[in-house]
């Protein structure tokens, strides 16, 4: 069994480390927050009181942070300091080129590193059936699944560093544009007199079917477990999805692409999230009336 340093022990970090003392891991964590590592204790994970303390005897180091640039500055502290032969996965959900910078850094030191974003919420790091998309060489990969594996419902080696952020922001800003399509959907077949039973079973039988609408449904009543049913509590929360726009946004940029759909709803996104940043992102119905 591999010892591994667990560093982001949050909302996804918490159970994601609990899984790995489930399959009999060695997990060592640090978080800033003492409740995070309240809880993790009380999962089996061994805390630090810091980064480079819960590092020090690790074979594999999980990052589960926030953003690139805490992600960055994690690594500048313990990539120095961690045993020859570690391997670093980061599964936050940073921006591309950052994810291609960490690795540099990781590789400057003679680390193997991956990046391991993943899809799947809370429910799925609880369940441990999140999907992983990861970036980087081939070895990395093989000797990053076993540690994946109590983690993941689905791996998938999307290509070298970084390619799993990729796939995760493309994915996304394909979902953002589906659950607003399908929100316009809903509204415009109410006000043509539609029910939205009728609605619902028409596309979920036809070719606009999608997640968005299947599993995600932004009203009340065709599928009882949507977040529409609950006042789109809880969720994926729209604070998120405006920050894997952003990134998304970020990756437009610095590639010189278009994406005029994807532009679009990161504008709506933004400015919904400045009032409903907590509610499911399949709220933005609310604002298509
Ligand atoms: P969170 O805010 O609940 O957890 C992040 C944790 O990192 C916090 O406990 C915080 O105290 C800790 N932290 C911050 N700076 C730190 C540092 N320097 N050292 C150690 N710990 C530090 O966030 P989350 O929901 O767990 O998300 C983590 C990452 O996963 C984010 O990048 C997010 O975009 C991504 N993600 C989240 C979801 C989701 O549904 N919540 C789904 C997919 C991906």
């Amino acid at each position: 069994m591999t010892t591994i340093a667990f560093l982001g022990l949050g909302n996804m970090g918490g159970p994601m480390a609990a899984n790995l003392v489930k399959a009999g891991h060695t997990v060592h964590g640090f978080d800033l927050v003492a409740e995070a590592v309240k809880t993790a204790e009380a999962n089996g994970v061994t805390t630090f009181p810091s980064a480079v303390e819960a590092v020090a005897a690790a074979e594999v180091v999980i990052t589960m942070l926030p953003s690139g640039p805490i992600v960055k500055n994690v690594y500048a502290e313990v990539l120095p300091v961690a045993p020859t032969g570690a391997l670093f996965i980061d599964s936050s959900t940073i921006s591309v080129d950052d994810a291609r910078e960490i690795h540099q850094q990781a590789t400057d030191n003679g680390f193997a590193q991956l990046d391991a974003p993943v899809s799947g919420g809370v429910k799925g790091a609880t369940a441990g059936t999140l999907a992983f998309m990861v970036g980087g060489e081939d070895e990395a990969f093989l000797a990053a699944r076993p540690t994946l594996e109590p983690m993941a419902g689905k791996v998938i080696h999307c290509g070298d560093a970084g390619a799993g952020q990729a796939a995760k922001v493309c994915n996304n800003m394909v979902l953002a544009v589906q659950q607003i399509a399908v929100g316009e959907a809903f509204v415009l077949a109410q006000k043509l007199g539609l029910s939205d039973q009728a609605l619902f079973d028409v596309i979920t039988g036809a070719t606009g079917n999608c997640w968005a609408v299947q599993t995600n449904c932004p009203v009340p009543g065709p599928v009882p477990t949507s977040p529409a049913n609950n006042e789109f509590k809880p969720g994926f929360a729209t604070a998120l999805m405006n920050k894997d726009l952003g990134l998304a946004m970020d990756a437009i940029a610095s590639t010189g692409s278009r994406a005029p759909l994807g532009t679009h709803a990161a504008q709506l996104y933004k400015a919904f999230a400045e009032q409903h940043a907590d509610l499911d992102f399949s709220a933005i119905i609310t604002s298509l009336h």
